[in-house]
């Protein structure tokens, strides 16, 4: 794999899950449990950096948070009161440790280490520069490319140097750094990416999502705001705001798809977002049915909440098995084809001599609605309806979640009934942006209203995709398209 270039196609972007304590005896083993809580946000490899008021020690590897950190040795070698972990979901085929975080490196002002969830948009421009001017890059991970910037800033403080840095960054960030002294947490201006703020008696807990305080028994505070840089030292929290304003761009996927259901961002319950919609989904589209069945697990709170407002039962007409990981892991067609088969199974004594609506929360290539559509017709439905909990995914996104190219979105290729032909099914609808948005509380023909980012579904992208106009837009996205 090249790394040394900025242009080289290996250069990973990722969907990634982040942690971190300060000021608790267990750190390291809290951040480790913090990790598995957030497991769902990255599968490839994983990561914990502490500090012990001497020395930072360091465990990363490949795979899961449990195959890393699943021995007393591990986690007693992570010494000190603080400590930062990483999940990734590296989204090329080739995955090497030198991209796994926390990313750590030895400054003027001393040691840093960094966690990083989110894409940078102008990380192969700033990076060429940096190359010009000397910088030596280890990794090919965009992350790398804030500790270059914070290198060469000529500021003084860990702080001013972390925000001088991302001032000349452009795309989504959620960051959780661990200096000598501090704990820092922050979000891009527009605050794409989620990071919420806990207590654990007088210890403080970063974490992308709720459900990561939840298993460690700590309290919710709040969410780090957009834009806002949060240093957590021996004197308490201290709230720093760096950057121009932006209007907040929340990521409507999170809710949809990504976080997990037991998590609350920015307010709401990513659970009761999802039956919303489901409701929104069975109003706008309605049609006449026996059963209605979730493509396990992502699609269970919305068809709980489309059967709730149609009246048609709920049963769980397919069975998922939870030992194999998420197929868009897998690098090739064939094995991802092969992962499908191994992960759902029909539940024929449900499906037989039925009208399904399955509810699924997004199509994007079509390969796991094709396998679903097939796999309820041998079990001997009569009818199958597709009913998605998200507007049709027409772009890519570049802040983060890993999506394909635009030619390999089926939303972008086809139009509902070539979809619906596609994978099978007797009708495919979608819920509306308008649908969508009102499940989230929001009047989308509202301009003063507040919004999300939802550029995966109308193009509209609310950070310069500076990289992109550079010619620099397929790489990002390689996790769907073959690898091999
Ligand atoms: P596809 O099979 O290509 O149409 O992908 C749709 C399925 O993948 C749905 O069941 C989603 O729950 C899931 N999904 C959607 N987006 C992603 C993503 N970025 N990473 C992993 N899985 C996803």
């Amino acid at each position: 794999m090249v790394t040394t270039g900025f242009a080289d196609d290996d250069h990973f972007h990722d969907e990634c899950g982040v942690f971190g304590v300060f000021g608790h005896p267990d750190a390291g083993a809290l951040t480790a449990l913090g990790l598995h809580a957030l497991q769902h946000r990255g599968q490839e490899a994983a990561g914990i950096v502490s500090y012990d008021g001497e020395q930072f020690s360091a465990h990363r590897g490949m795979g899961l948070v449990g195959d890393n950190f699943n021995s007393k040795e591990v986690i007693e070698r992570l010494r000190g009161h603080t400590a930062i972990g990483h999940v990734r979901y590296a989204t090329t085929g080739e995955v090497v440790m030198r991209n796994v975080q926390p990313l750590f490196a030895d400054f003027e002002f001393g040691g840093l280490a960094l966690c990083h969830n989110g894409n940078l948009t102008n990380s192969y421009q700033l990076r060429r520069q940096l190359v010009r001017r000397g910088s030596l890059f280890q990794s090919t991970s965009d992350t790398e490319v804030i500790v270059h910037l914070i290198a060469t800033s000529l500021k003084e403080s860990v702080v001013e140097r972390l925000a001088d840095a991302l001032r000349q960054v452009d795309g989504a960030y959620s960051l959780v750094a661990l200096s000598q002294e501090s704990l820092i947490g922050l979000r891009d201006p527009v605050g794409v990416r989620p990071l919420v703020i806990g207590r654990l008696g007088e210890a403080w807990i970063l974490a992308s999502e709720t459900c990561a305080l939840d298993i460690i028994g700590a309290e919710f505070v709040r969410d780090v705001e957009p834009g806002e840089i949060v240093v957590i030292g021996p004197g308490g929290l201290k709230s720093i705001k760096p950057f121009d304003y932006a209007s907040k761009r929340f990521c409507v996927f999170e809710y949809i798809y990504f976080a997990r259901p037991d998590s609350v961002l920015e307010g709401k319950s990513v659970y009761e977002a999802r039956k919303r919609i489901g409701r929104e989904l069975a109003r706008e589209n309605p049609i006449e049915a026996d059963v209605v069945v979730p493509v396990p697990d992502s699609g269970v709170p919305a068809a709980l909440g489309y059967s709730l407002e149609s009246g048609i039962p709920f049963e769980l007409g397919i069975i998922r098995n939870h030992y194999i990981g998420r197929t868009f892991i897998e690098p090739t067609d064939q094995i991802r084809n092969l992962g499908v088969r191994l992960k759902h199974n029909a539940n024929r004594a449900d499906l037989e001599g039925k009208r399904v609506i399955l509810v699924d929360d997004s199509i994007v290539r079509g390969t796991t609605s094709t396998k679903i559509v097939d796999m309820v017709r041998r079990a001997g439905a009569l009818e199958v309806h597709m009913r998605i909990s998200s507007p049709p995914t027409r772009h890519s996104c570049f802040y983060g979640i890993a999506t394909p190219e635009r030619d390999q979105l089926l939303a972008a290729r086809f139009d509902i009934e070539g979809m619906a032909k596609l994978i099978g099914a007797d009708s495919l609808a979608f819920v509306s942006i308008e649908g969508l948005y009102r499940a989230m509380g929001v009047d989308y023909r509202d301009p003063a209203a507040p919004r999300f980012c939802d550029a995966c579904f109308t193009g509209d992208y609310p950070i310069p995709l500076i990289d992109a106009a550079d010619g620099k837009v397929s790489v990002q996205l390689s996790l769907l398209t073959e690898t091999t």
